[in-house]
């Protein structure tokens, strides 16, 4: 039985750039493969069903919840977001590594449920910063981007549950911090028992 795979969680408040983080490491990494996530909100242009969400009716996710049939789940910005169960349990047994980008709520339930999981949280330098980059975006209303801020407050009261914050100043510091954390966390001891046992058996 090889290794199993490593679990990555990554989180953050709007507008820290973590979808970009999350795709520039599946580019570096060709075996960091990225869950998708079930959803209740609606497709967004260019948005594809089973490439960017499993987009389905609320009926249909609450089954998915009373048949066991997700990780975790949140509500965020009032749609419903949930990591299917099998695909990650099933992918991490065969070793591979996988990643998930979800809210706090979530990671929270994932490192209960499997204490393995490295929860990686994406943090802006400064408020002034991430309510810049939020208006740059021309996407969200004022008001929009006064509600994700409030919001960022309460998340980074909750920021203390994770094993790492990663400060996104710069994408490529970012990104070296974040491929530094995996290195070591796949040198970890218990991830490293075959080696022990195999070089501690007696004989030449
Ligand atoms: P968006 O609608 O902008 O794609 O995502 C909104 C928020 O939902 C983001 O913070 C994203 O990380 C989070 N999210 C996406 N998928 C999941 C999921 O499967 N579970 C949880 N808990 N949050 C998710």
């Amino acid at each position: 039985m090889g290794e199993k795979g490593l679990l990555l969680v990554i989180s953050g408040p709007s507008g820290t750039g973590k979808g970009t983080v999350v795709r520039a490491l599946q580019r570096a990494n060709s075996s960091l493969r990225l869950s998708i996530s079930a959803t209740t909100r609606l497709p967004r242009d260019g948005e594809v069903d089973g490439v960017d969400y499993y987009f389905m009716e609320r009926d249909i996710f609450k089954k998915m919840i009373e048949e066991g049939q997700l990780l975790e789940w949140a509500k965020v910005y009032g749609n419903y977001y949930g990591t299917p169960s099998h695909f990650v349990r099933d992918a991490l047994e065969r070793g591979n590594d996988i990643i998930l980008e979800i809210d706090i709520q979530g990671a929270l339930q994932v490192k209960e449920k499997l204490p393995e999981a490295v929860l990686v949280f994406i943090a802006p330098p400064s408020k002034t910063e991430l309510q810049t980059r939020l208006l740059g975006r021309k996407s969200d209303s004022r008001e929009e981007i006064e509600k994700r801020l409030k919001c960022m407050t309460g998340e980074m009261k909750l920021a203390g549950g994770y094993d790492y914050i990663v400060v996104n100043d710069s994408i490529n510091r970012a990104l070296d911090n974040i491929h530094a954390i995996i290195m070591a966390e796949k040198c970890r001891t218990w991830r490293q028992q075959s080696i022990i046992e195999q070089l501690s058996q007696p004989g030449s």
